[in-house]
Order: C-alpha cells, then sequence, then structure tokens
C-alpha cells in the first residue's frame, strides 16, 4: 500500500511524540499526573479533549473555603462539594479542591471531605494586619518591607499547612512581583527549612509547578533531603492543564523516583477503622 509523503510525515511526527513521551516515562519511572489544573472557562469533557489528556492524568481543582473568598466559584459546604465530585464522577481524573485561606475547613465534615482525592493549598492569599485577606497578587495588596513581609509569609505557610487534611502545597516559594527579582537573597535558608519541615512533618506534597517554575533548586534540594514527597502541578486553564515539561525536566534534574511522588489516597480523609 502507497502513502503519501504528507501521511507518512503525519505518522512519523505522531511516532516520534510518542516515542518521545515513552522515553519521559520511562525515565521517570512513575506516570504523569497534573494535580493542578482549573476548569474556569471550560468544561470536564473539553478539557479531557485535550491532546495531552492521552499522556498526561489530570487531578481536578476547583476552589474551595467559606463565602469571604473571592472566586467565580467557591465550594463552602459538603452539598456544594458533593454536586462537584458528582459531576467529576466516572471521569478519568482525580477530584481535588484547591483550599482557601486558614479557615477552609470549616464548612465541610469529614464525610464530605472523604469523596476527594486530595486538597492542595497554596500561600497567595495573606491575612493583613487587620485580618482582611489580601490576594498578594493582586495591585491592591501592600508587600512593605520585604524581609517583614517574608517573615510574616513563611509564618503563614506554617499556618495553612495545618489548617486541615492538606495534601499538596502549590505555587511553592512563589513571590509578588515586586519581590522575585531578590527571590535567591529572599528564600533564606532558614526560611525554607521552616516550609519544608512543617510539610514534610504534615505529609504534605511539595508541587514543582510548572507554569511559575517554581521551587528554584535550592529548594528543591533542601525539600528531598528532608523526604519531602513531589507533585507536578501547571496552575493551567483551557487549554493550558497538562504542559508539564519544567517539571519532568526539573524531576530528572533531581533524580525522582516513584516513591518520591505523591499519591493520592483517599483514606487521608476518612476517619481511621477501628482495628483489632
Ligand atoms: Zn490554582
Amino acid at each position: 500500500m502507497n502513502i503519501t509523503r504528507r501521511q507518512f510525515l503525519k505518522q512519523t511526527t505522531v511516532a516520534c511524540a510518542a516515542a518521545s513521551l515513552a522515553r519521559a516515562e520511562e525515565e521517570l519511572d512513575f506516570p504523569l499526573v497534573d494535580f493542578h489544573v482549573h476548569l474556569d472557562n471550560s468544561t470536564i469533557d473539553k478539557v479531557l479533549a485535550l491532546p495531552q489528556a492521552g499522556s498526561v492524568k489530570f487531578g481536578i481543582v476547583e476552589h474551595a473555603g467559606t463565602k469571604e473568598n473571592q472566586y467565580p466559584i467557591v465550594l463552602s459546604n459538603d452539598a456544594e462539594l458533593a454536586a462537584y465530585v458528582k459531576m467529576l464522577e466516572g471521569k478519568p481524573v482525580y477530584k481535588g479542591v484547591q483550599a482557601e485561606f486558614s479557615d477552609w475547613a470549616s464548612g465541610f465534615t469529614k464525610a464530605g471531605l472523604a469523596q476527594l482525592d486530595y486538597v492542595l493549598i497554596d500561600a497567595m492569599t495573606m491575612p493583613d494586619k487587620n485580618g482582611k485577606r489580601v490576594k498578594l497578587w493582586t495591585k491592591e495588596a501592600e508587600i512593605g518591607e520585604a524581609q517583614r513581609f517574608m517573615d510574616r509569609y513563611v509564618d503563614w505557610h506554617v499556618e495553612i499547612l495545618s489548617s486541615g487534611p492538606i495534601n499538596i502545597l502549590a505555587n511553592v516559594s512563589w513571590l509578588p512581583a515586586a519581590l522575585m527579582p531578590d527571590y535567591d537573597r529572599l528564600w533564606t535558608e532558614a526560611r525554607m527549612r521552616k516550609v519544608i519541615e512543617a510539610a514534610v512533618k504534615r505529609g504534605v506534597a511539595i508541587e514543582i509547578s510548572a507554569s511559575y517554575k517554581l521551587p528554584r533548586m535550592p529548594f528543591l534540594k533542601l525539600s528531598q533531603a528532608a523526604g519531602a514527597k513531589f507533585t507536578f502541578g501547571s496552575n493551567g486553564r483551557y487549554p493550558k492543564m497538562g504542559l508539564l515539561e519544567h517539571s519532568i525536566q526539573t524531576a530528572k534534574q533531581l533524580g525522582l523516583k516513584r516513591r518520591d511522588m505523591f499519591r493520592p489516597v483517599r483514606q487521608n480523609f476518612s476517619s481511621r477503622r477501628a482495628t483489632g
């Protein structure tokens, strides 16, 4: 059978992409999962129809917390959570939420949260002096003096890590734009260690963010030495989910193996079964 040049090229391209992915997975020795996928402005079916959905499994996260948090959707109670879980039922994805602020769990029961595969959180919304929640990436955010900000920011990490059953710390070591040029100076070893120790103590995995390309190597190496688990995350909005090139390259550099990677365990959330 004759094939045209165009068909030949197309088949070759597909074969090459598949081979390179197979190689990536072989070198990585664990399945590719993007645990930080937002459905904003899209639907689960549209997201699953993306070409990258064939090689990367998605973990979907909706914002969860009190109604004080301003997002198009904030799941605030068991009923809203159950409807969200139902929407994802039967789809080949992990079901997660992105917890907001330290009081996020107050509207949920343990049984409600037990329907989830995991909870992800980041530190990017922080209280100001008066306790008002501030989205640090907005221009309304007053960052103030850098060293004082960093101390408060590190303490805030520790606080949110103990705010409930958290599994993944996302957007790790992200800084407001004004401070980003000083990243290496501001993230001192002591500050990194404080965040990492709090995460490891609670079994919270460190996200290697493909979109922010964070955290940087010194942070990751300290995490690795402390025995932290890791995840990949794009924080992707349609159609940019699953684009994990930076995370994959970073994992290769660190030599991460299956045992280093977070895997969802539902029992995290259920009350323990009585034994013996
Ligand atoms: Zn997010």
